[in-house]
């Protein structure tokens, strides 16, 4: 693939190409980009999007890269490595651009005395990837990270640009395989002018958080920053409270091996985890992936597994889920990029790769 960016001489150097994706993801999965930038400043990063989009080059923000299974064939197009973390206080606000790490974020919090954010120390990933998919620490206590947010400065597509409905979307894009249990929101507008983007300051509402779930997921946007309203607290509490809930949380999950953190949401009122080990997974494998012992939700990469492992034993995982409880567990995580060899419009494509369907179907 061959494109020109608009960009200064200055980015040439820090444009990486056929960038094995792996290293960038706590599953250690997945192929070349043909393209790899790292960003360091939320006005890098629009740079970037902007060039990409005049030069309609598909791209993809990569933020921690702990919440997505890359295709073993890699990305077509641009990834944009989001690294983007300056933070600063005023009074009872923190600001933060959305590359900064959970962890560090939350340390920030709590050394400044502001409570809300010490319970996501432990969240891998960063804070742009925590608002895609509104984050949460203990949901049953309605641990959420976007109910502490006040506002955040996004890049949007304008109006009529935006993505179809999901339903629209399925049948515009063929239906989904039966046997791939990844996500299915995944699409990009079927049809778009290009560079028609906007910076918009947006109020919490407008992300409509739920569960495992924002607006960004039917609507191709980039989080720049962030502002959080919190409550002063003492530093020393809040670093007692993080440290304890960091206990907790080491016991109860397989730390420090490859992962991906839960691989299925929970159902209504239900623990997925409990639904697979019911349903006597736990331990089962395919090549390099296997079932946790520890955490049944969780799929570990115990060296060298392949995405399309990844596939099958989360397809094993759904049918045994389905025979013993009738429950359809749905996928927490997103797939990104190419899952078989020569197949670049694979309709289960993620939601933030925009150009490829104006590709696909060639709408210009
Ligand atoms: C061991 C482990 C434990 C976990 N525990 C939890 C948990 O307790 N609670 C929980 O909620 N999750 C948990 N997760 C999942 C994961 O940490 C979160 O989903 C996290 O918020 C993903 O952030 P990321 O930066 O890694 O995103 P990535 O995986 O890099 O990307 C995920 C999605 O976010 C999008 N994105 C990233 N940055 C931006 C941006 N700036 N603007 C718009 N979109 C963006 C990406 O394009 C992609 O679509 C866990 C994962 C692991 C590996």
């Amino acid at each position: 693939m061959k494109f020109i960016l608009n960009l200064s001489k200055a980015w040439e150097k820090r444009i990486k190409r056929n960038e094995i994706l792996a290293p960038y993801t706590y599953f250690r999965i997945g192929g070349p980009a043909d393209y790899f930038v790292t960003v360091k400043s939320s006005k890098e990063l629009k740079e970037v999007i902007l060039s990409a989009e005049a030069a309609k080059v598909p791209w993809f923000i990569l933020g921690g890269g702990s919440n997505i299974l890359v295709g073993d064939f890699g990305f077509r197009g641009l990834v944009i490595k989001n690294d983007a973390e300056s933070a600063n206080v005023e009074g009872k606000e923190l600001t933060a651009e959305s590359g900064i790490k959970m962890s560090k974020l939350a340390a920030f919090s709590i050394k400044n005395g502001l409570a809300g954010l010490e319970v996501f120390m432990s969240v891998p990933g960063t804070l742009g990837g925590a608002v895609f998919n509104n984050s949460h620490f203990r949901p049953e206590k309605n641990e959420f990270i976007g109910n502490l947010v006040k506002e955040a400065e996004v890049l949007l597509m304008n109006g009529e640009n935006r993505r179809l409905p999901s339903a629209a979307r399925i049948s515009s894009t063929g239906a989904e395989p039966e046997s791939t249990p990844v996500r299915s929101v995944a699409s990009r507008p079927a049809c778009r002018q290009v560079l028609d983007w906007h910076r918009e300051i947006v109020n919490r509402d407008w992300f409509r958080f739920g569960y495992d779930y924002s607006r960004l997921h039917d609507e191709t946007g980039v989080v720049l920053n962030v502002r959080f309203r919190l409550k002063k607290s003492d530093p020393e509490k809040l670093k007692a409270r993080s440290l304890e809930l960091l206990k907790q949380r080491n016991s109860r999950q397989p730390i420090g091996q490859l992962s991906c953190g839960c691989m299925f949401k929970n159902p209504d009122g239900m623990s997925a985890g409990q639904l697979i080990d019911d349903a006597g997974m736990k331990g089962k494998r395919v090549g390099g992936a296997v079932v946790s012992d520890k955490h049944a939700n969780f799929i570990v990469n115990t060296g060298g597994a392949k995405a399309e492992e990844v596939l099958k034993l989360m397809d094993w995982v759904k049918r045994a889920v389905k025979t013993k409880s009738g429950i359809d567990l749905e996928p927490e995580i997103f797939r990104v990029g190419e899952f078989s060899k020569g197949d670049p419009n694979d309709p289960n494509q993620h939601p933030n790769v925009p150009n490829r369907e104006f590709e696909l179907f060639g709408c210009h």
